[in-house]
């Protein structure tokens, strides 16, 4: 098996998750543990080796197999420097170079890419992207994230700049977002958004922390502000999915993460409003749900690593038709 090994790695500002996977396209063992990046990168490392160390013992896989290493994490990243830019999740983090030591402890291509890249990435290989050509894969939870794969390839603008799809703003006079715009998408249709909307309408609300699992919950149960706040979110995304078909015009929209659980709440209005564009072919444009889970990160980040190592020995799964 030498040589057909990639771990997958997928840092949060809260998780990290592991896993080795191999390049024919399974994964052959996973790992998590808490990011704790308040403790300092040197201390995030050595516990990141460890955790790696361990679980190469428990899925039989030799240093000498691996053949290499991927990251996603929480952006921004520098993929070209292999640094982390985060002062948002990752603070203590912010302008650590992740690469050169993994590269040099275990001796193979080490690559980092922003966490939503790596998604995407895992779903084109092997989730519900797959056999597309122009894939916009979204992420809605905590935030909005997006990653665009075309040709099997990663989109980056700029000096490897990510675009930041979930902060194209729906609604210029909606509310002020962090990143210096109104109304961005993710402001409208985040966990954070549906528990602000709810919060806006019935200030005090008895019923404890809410969060937008919750506010989810309240809708399914027929409380009318929930239900708004739902509607509002939907007709977001649908806005921010009519606007991607334009621009992209993908073969397929992969939707992802914790607020997409209740797509079923949302797949009305996605849809009435997609038809409604004359512009783009939308009847060929296939909006699927995300299928890796919490996977879909570890699974990419070994898929580009084993990409980028081109290594004679490494035949990764083709991508199959769908
Ligand atoms: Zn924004």
């Amino acid at each position: 098996m030498d040589g057909l090994i990639a771990i997958g790695i997928d840092i949060g500002g809260t998780k990290i998750a592991v896993a080795t996977v191999a390049a024919a396209g399974c994964i052959l063992g996973r790992s998590t543990m808490p990011t704790q990046a308040e403790r300092g990168f040197d201390d995030g490392l050595r516990r990141i080796v460890a955790l790696l160390d361990r679980l190469m013992a428990e899925t039989g896989c030799s240093r000498r197999a691996l053949a290499a290493i991927g990251i996603g994490c929480a952006g921004p990243v520098d993929p070209i420097r292999g640094t982390i830019d985060n002062p948002y999740t990752l603070p203590t983090w912010d302008g650590v170079n992740i690469v050169e030591p993994l590269q040099a402890e275990y001796g193979v291509r080490v690559v980092l890419e922003n966490d939503a890249d790596a998604a995407a990435m895992g779903e084109v290989w092997l989730g519900a992207g797959q056999g597309g050509r122009v894939v916009v894969m979204i992420t809605i939870g905590t935030g909005i994230g997006g990653g665009i794969i075309i040709d099997g390839q990663v989109y980056r603008g700029i000096e490897g700049t990510h675009p930041e799809i979930g902060h194209h703003s729906i609604d210029p006079t909606g509310p002020a977002c962090y990143c210096g715009m109104r109304g961005c998408w993710e402001s409208l249709a985040s966990g954070p958004a549906l528990v602000a909307a709810v919060s806006e309408r019935a200030p005090g609300r008895p019923s404890g922390p809410l969060t937008g699992a919750g506010v989810i919950a309240e809708a399914r149960a027929g409380d009318p502000i929930a239900q708004a706040a739902v509607t509002r979110a939907a007709e977001a995304t649908a806005m921010a999915l009519f606007n991607l078909t334009n621009l992209y015009a993908p073969d397929v929209i992969v939707l992802g993460g914790g607020v997409m659980e209740a797509y079923d709440l949302f797949e009305p209005v996605i849809r009435q409003t997609l038809s409604r564009n004359t512009m783009a072919p939308v009847d060929r444009i296939a909006v699927r749900r995300a299928e890796l889970g919490s996977d879909a990160g570890v699974v990419g980040a070994a898929c580009l690593a084993l990409d980028h190592a081109q290594l004679p020995a490494v035949r990764r799964a083709p991508l199959p038709p769908r």
